[in-house]
């Protein structure tokens, strides 16, 4: 008995000691936050299970991950600052895509914001971020670190093509003088002709969507929604994944977060090359007046469009397991997310815009890094950046909607609230050209009328 007792304390002396080296080693420990709009569970488990998406897998069996609770209005722009900030929309003031002034529609900015995102908390503990093509970015925030606003990659597509406006979209990236060095970079690779959309759906595998809707369906591939701007998405993508793999090589800093858009745009126009007498099939049942989407509908509808959807996850899994291997030789966290996923319902395949019924399709969650739990975890959308700052020992926000997700780890930590105040608001500011471009690329994706 005694010397059972004795083992006991010689162990606890042992715990105790390796989790406060652990603890002073890492006082802020790094952070990498990777967010795929509209990645599904739903489409990459049936993947996984084909053998497809073996880096999602590892990733899932190295993880603390969850379906991602999402809430209505279930709008990227929303969720992302929501994701950004902990808090409701009704908190943190970004309500949607746009607002009208003097009869013209403004797409919303950083400007609008109320509360401070992450990097300006990370910021305030003089910490350092880098912040990659996230929602509502622009005007960037001046924090200690990098802002890559999500209107650099609009403001490249006009400067690559037309270089006296390079003026024009200096604040688009904080700070002014990386912005110079990230168009030399994209400039080199625009005069190599390897920003053309052949080129890059060549070097990424992403089949040609656009041909073969012209094959398939002999129209015009203008006229439908979102495959219109499929194109200049690619492009888009492609901009943020080349700053993304610079900054990773380039810049240092405890908190790095970037975001890319494309498996959720790819997935409101993917149904279109389901094979086609499912297709058919499935737009009956929908359109039907009577006929009810059942559970087995939705599984089945998922288990084939995942098949669609799996070139374009597979291209995703390049980036994330880049962005993996730097953070795990750096023994960071990794947090890979999306806002939302999408279900199928009487009005369709979507995230937002369905029976009112329909509850928001769960987004993704994995946490990764040293002493994860490795289970599956209940989290919502608010959790993020409370759980961003449990990992760094700071506050968490009192004023956040979430709660860090304790779960998601093996040690425990004690928790203190702070009330995060936003310190420095940027300024409105006058860019008709590129509000007209937003504005424009939200009508093409059918989110204006
Ligand atoms: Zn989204």
């Amino acid at each position: 008995m005694k010397k059972s007792l004795v083992i006991i304390f010689f162990c606890f002396l042992l715990l105790s000691s390796f989790q406060c080296s652990r603890e002073n080693a890492s006082e802020t420990p790094k952070i990498y936050v990777i967010g795929l709009d509209g990645a599904d569970w739903d489409i990459i488990d049936p993947l996984i299970k084909k053998g497809e998406l073996n880096f999602f897998k590892k990733l899932k069996k190295e993880s603390s991950w969850a379906r991602l609770k999402t809430f209505k209005p279930t709008l990227s722009a929303i969720i992302w600052t929501s994701i950004a900030t902990g808090k409701t929309m009704d908190k943190h003031g970004i309500g949607g895509w746009f607002y009208n002034k003097n009869g013209k529609k403004v797409p919303l900015s950083n400007a609008d914001k109320k509360v401070p995102s992450i990097w300006e908390i990370n910021d305030s503990f003089g910490n350092i971020s880098t912040v990659v093509n996230w929602f509502v970015t622009a005007p960037p925030d001046k924090i200690k670190g990098i802002i890559v606003s999500d209107r650099f990659k609009v403001a490249m597509n006009q400067v690559l093509r037309n270089p006296d406006k390079f003026k024009s979209y200096i604040n688009t990236v904080y700070p002014g003088k990386l912005y110079s060095r990230l168009y030399k970079i994209l400039k080199e690779d625009f005069d190599a002709k390897n920003l053309r959309y052949a080129k890059i759906i060549q070097s990424t595998n992403i089949p040609d969507y656009v041909e073969q809707y012209k094959i398939r369906y002999n129209e015009n591939f203008k006229e439908v929604v979102v495959l219109k701007s499929w194109k200049r998405f690619v492009f888009y993508d492609h901009i943020t994944e080349k700053t993304t793999e610079y900054l990773l090589n380039v810049s240092e800093q405890n908190l790095f977060m970037t975001y890319f858009r494309m498996p959720d745009v790819f997935m409101h126009f993917g149904s279109l090359f389901l094979e086609e007498g499912y297709l058919n099939y499935i737009n009956n049942k929908i359109k039907k007046e009577g006929e009810i989407i059942t559970l087995e509908d939705k599984k089945e509808f998922e288990v084939k469009y995942s098949d669609v959807v799996c070139p374009i996850l597979k291209h995703k899994e390049k980036i994330v397991e880049k962005i993996y291997n730097k953070a795990k030789k750096e023994d960071a966290y990794i947090l890979i997310l999306s806002d939302h996923g999408f279900t199928l319902d009487k009005k369709g395949y979507d995230h937002t815009g369905l029976s009112k019924t329909t509850p928001p399709p769960d987004g993704i969650l994995m946490i990764l890094g040293p002493d994860v739990a490795k289970k599956e975890i209940k989290a919502s959308v608010y959790d993020i950046a409370p759980t961003i700052l449990y990992l760094m020992n700071k506050p968490i926000g009192s004023k956040m909607d979430g709660k860090p997700l304790v779960n998601a780890f093996i040690f425990k930590k004690n928790i203190k609230y702070k009330e995060y105040i936003k310190k420095k608001q940027v300024q409105v500011e006058s860019s008709p050209e590129l509000d007209k471009k937003t504005i424009e690329e939200l009508k093409s994706l059918g989110y204006i009328k």
